[in-house]
């Protein structure tokens, strides 16, 4: 199908055919979800026997007594698991409680209220701090954004990662820029790997940044790879510490996908300073995280090999869901430029960019057939996608059959949507 050759005749033709098939559709009372990146049940099994794992002995390699209070950047044993993780020194890792989102808020929070480095460092001492967002991005760092008033400016996504170009332009005209958010493995939604130049260049923005200026980096899919040959992720850390820069990039990572998603274990990495700050913060709101849970993951996973082989197990399951959607868009739409996306090789979602205008209309679309998609907008700032064209699919939930249904709904909804757009343009 080639819109932009077609005569109005065939236009409506290809209407009237795809209405028809879409009308099947509906018929059949579909009830399917593609929404959220979450793990499925099978996936969570894998972890069960993290229940009673301690069997009775909650005391840490040096005594602790886990079940206690305490401990405000957790156990060595947990922080070693961050290490493995994130590949970052365990020494600068500060492990949490259930979800990195609640550490991301209170960095976040702790930046423009009280400041990281002393009060004189809060965000909120100018006008207006503003963060850049790459866009489409996770919809989450943009409401914590949102409800502390913190403005949002937008920097495109590119097959590499932020488009960088961009992101120094931004910095060097806007002195209340303060701070930037990174999904740099896997990007929710995009799913591409940041390359090695891109994490080069992000840890030299504190070379050309306010001094308050900090990136979130969340790497929440570090060691989610669906094959054995997924693109390694530069370490940033090595970067910043290369370039000067260690105040300048604030890690975050969990086992959210990796063991159960609702009682997981989460790690932030960071410079000294930057944890002190944080540290402070953390003082303040609790006596210290569930180190229980914090000890039995360590024991789950004690080392790097299980951990990766651990991931094998969830590979196996996505790999199918992912292949249903990409061999979907695949047939329908290579060459036909009524779409694009990536290849994800890893990650939870493939995003999909309709011809624009289309996104809305797509989602729509699909709800009323029985197949519920992410609000279209909602992977940009505001919920506002100004070319209306995004659309992320989550494919880990349903079963492959089940994929496979949602992709037909999807296909059919994209392909009527753009010929009754290209219709309305005549
Ligand atoms: N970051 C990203 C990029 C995510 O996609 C998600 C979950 N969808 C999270 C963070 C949430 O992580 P956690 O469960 O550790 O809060």
């Amino acid at each position: 199908m080639q819109l932009d050759q077609a005569t109005v005749e065939q236009l409506r033709e290809w209407e009237a055919e795809l209405a028809g098939q879409y009308q099947t559709i509906v018929a059949k009372q579909l009830n399917l979800d593609v929404t959220r990146g979450k793990p499925s049940a099978e996936q969570l099994s894998l972890s069960d026997t993290l229940d009673g794992f301690l069997e009775g002995n909650y005391q840490t390699d040096n005594g602790t007594d886990t079940r206690n209070y305490g401990g405000i950047d957790g156990i060595a044993e947990a922080k070693r698991l961050g290490s493995d993780l994130m590949g970052v020194p365990a020494s600068h890792i500060l492990v949490g409680g259930n979800a990195s989102l609640t550490l991301m808020y209170q960095t976040v929070l702790t930046a423009y209220q009280f400041g990281l480095t002393g009060p004189e460092s809060a965000w909120k001492n100018i006008d207006k701090p503003k963060v850049i967002c790459p866009v489409p991005g996770y919809d989450r760092h943009f409401t914590v954004c949102e409800q502390l008033g913190i403005e949002m400016i937008t920097a495109p996504m590119t097959a590499t990662g932020p488009d960088m170009d961009a992101v120094e332009a931004l910095i060097k005209a806007d002195s209340s820029i303060r701070g930037m958010w990174c999904v740099p493995k896997y990007s929710n939604p995009t799913g591409v790997v940041y390359s090695d130049e891109t994490v080069d260049r992000i840890a030299q923005l504190g070379n050309i940044a306010h001094a308050d200026f900090r990136v979130f980096w969340d790497n929440a899919y570090a060691v989610h790879d669906l094959n054995s040959d997924a693109p390694q992720l530069a370490s940033v850390f090595d970067a910043c510490a290369k370039h000067g820069t260690d105040n300048t990039v604030i890690q975050f990572a969990s086992t959210s996908k990796i063991t159960h998603a609702g009682a997981g274990v989460a790690f932030m990495a960071a410079s000294d300073a930057n944890l002190a700050g944080i540290k402070k913060f953390l003082g303040a709101a609790t006596i210290g995280p569930d180190k229980v849970n914090q000890l039995r993951h360590a024991h789950f996973l004690p080392n790097r090999d299980v951990l990766m082989s651990h991931m094998q197990k969830h590979a196996e399951l996505l790999q199918p869901r992912f292949d249903a959607v990409l061999t979907a868009l695949d047939s329908a739409f290579t060459g036909t430029g009524l779409g694009s996306w990536e290849t994800p090789q890893g990650g939870y979602f493939v995003s999909f960019d309709t011809r624009p205008g289309c996104a809305k209309e797509t989602v729509r679309l699909a709800a009323e057939a029985g197949v519920k998609l992410t609000p279209a907008g909602a992977t940009f700032p505001y919920g506002q996608d100004p070319n209306d064209c995004n659309i992320r699919i989550a494919p880990s939930v349903p079963s492959v059959d089940e994929v496979v249904g949602a992709m037909e709904v999807f296909v059919t909804c994209v392909k009527l949507a753009s010929v009754r757009q290209a219709l309305s343009k005549q």
